[in-house]
């Protein structure tokens, strides 16, 4: 491990950029990740800790950094993993970290922090360390804006609690969806205490607190590194979802990163990442299922058909919904039908009948050739356009 001193603070985040890479935090985590150079052994520089992400305080510049980049634990993946013995490791006192992110707030760099650690001395030291820069930020500072804060592994109920009450958002990563996997990846994280249980009681507190204080809770998973699969992934982010209102699940395409023990393991095609949140949306915003859904005999989504059409082929090629008479849950069954779609068509429906797909057009539809084969139009399937090439 190398340590050495770099007494200015704003140097010292130029060497948390890699936290922009495995830390997605915002609504389009795809775009979080800088392009890197294969061969660069860590991120040294500040523009890559500052992400522009769309937070619910609208789009914002973040700061994306660590208390430290040091950690005891050995997470087989992570570039921060005790024993990595090339990267430098910075730790911030909570007054210097506060006071680097105040300067640059003032300067106008960025309008929200992210902040994150790797772990010494236990997760409820870490994250004592974590909420003491947070207050700092808040009372000696004044900052009222957007704060996404880590929920370290182990950390105490009242540890979570007060994380609560300074966040807007927290998360707690689970890695994985099981301890069997957990443990093929993280071997000193326990699943079901350090982090499971973790969840469930930000989910608690958060019911204590007065609607329009409530933070959002996140969680993230390493997605592919170790036979795990979609249907176990989208399994446990639906119990999430539905018994601790989980706001979000990332998944994180598995990267392999060098002088790690994975590091010879393949990278995971991020179409499976993209078919994982696809699939993880119709669970949350569409109350679907994860048993409606297919999985191929390996427990995984297909790659070549997003999740909604995957569906619809089976179930409404042959058996077309009629668009006068589907209810709304049924429109939103129907692939390029979105809320907001559904909502305008069952609103037309009240001025007269639609009967052709100029008129799904008008309304709002911006692909009405997508949803032809699965609609009646007055009472017919509607033409097929074939392509001009
Ligand atoms: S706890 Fe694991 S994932 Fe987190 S910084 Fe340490 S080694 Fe990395």
């Amino acid at each position: 491990m190398q340590t050495r001193t770099i007494p200015d603070a704003l140097d010292k985040l130029t060497h948390m950029g890699d936290v922009t890479l495995f830390e997605p935090a915002g609504d389009r985590p795809q775009a979080e990740r800088p392009i890197r150079e294969p061969k660069r052994y860590q991120s040294r520089s500040l523009d890559e800790c500052i992400t522009h992400l769309t937070t619910p305080r609208g789009k914002k510049p973040v700061l994306k950094t660590m208390v430290t980049t040091a950690c005891e634990k050995d997470c087989y993946y992570c570039p921060f993993r005790a024993g990595r013995a090339k990267t430098d490791r910075v730790t911030f006192r909570p007054d210097d970290l506060a006071g680097a992110f105040d300067r640059l707030q003032h300067k106008g760099a960025v309008d929200g922090l992210f902040l994150s650690s790797g772990i010494i001395k236990g997760g409820v030291t870490t994250q004592d360390k974590m909420l003491d820069t947070v207050e700092i930020i808040r009372k000696r500072y004044a900052y009222s804006g957007y704060v996404h804060l880590k929920i370290m592994p182990g950390s105490e109920y009242d540890q979570i609690a007060r994380a609560m009450q300074l966040a807007d958002r927290i998360s707690l990563n689970l890695e994985a969806p099981t301890q069997a996997r957990v443990q093929a990846l993280a071997p000193k994280k326990d699943f079901d205490g350090d982090l499971l249980e973790r969840i469930q009681w930000a989910n608690q507190i958060r019911q204590t607190l007065p609607p329009g204080q409530r933070p959002s809770i996140v969680t993230q998973f390493v997605v592919g590194a170790v036979g795990d699969t979609d249907l176990e992934l989208l399994s446990l982010s639906q119990r999430l979802y539905r018994q601790a209102r989980l706001q979000r699940a990332y998944y994180s395409a598995f990267h392999p990163i060098a002088d790690t023990p994975f590091e010879h393991l393949p990278a995971v095609a991020p179409l499976r990442e993209h078919r994982l949140y696809q699939a993880s949306f119709l669970l949350r915003d569409y109350a679907w299922d994860v048993e409606e859904m297919s999985f191929a005999d390996d427990g995984n989504l297909r790659l070549d058909v997003d999740p909604k059409q995957a569906w619809a082929d089976v179930h409404l090629q042959h058996n077309p919904l009629d668009v006068m008479k589907a209810s709304r849950e049924e429109l939103l069954r129907i692939p390029g039908i979105g809320p907001r779609g559904a909502a305008a068509i069952l609103r037309a429906r009240k001025q007269g009948t639609l009967t052709d797909l100029a008129q799904l057009r008008a309304i709002g539809i911006r692909a009405p050739q997508r949803v032809v084969p699965y609609i009646l139009l007055d009472g017919h399937r509607p033409p097929q356009q074939l392509p001009l090439f």
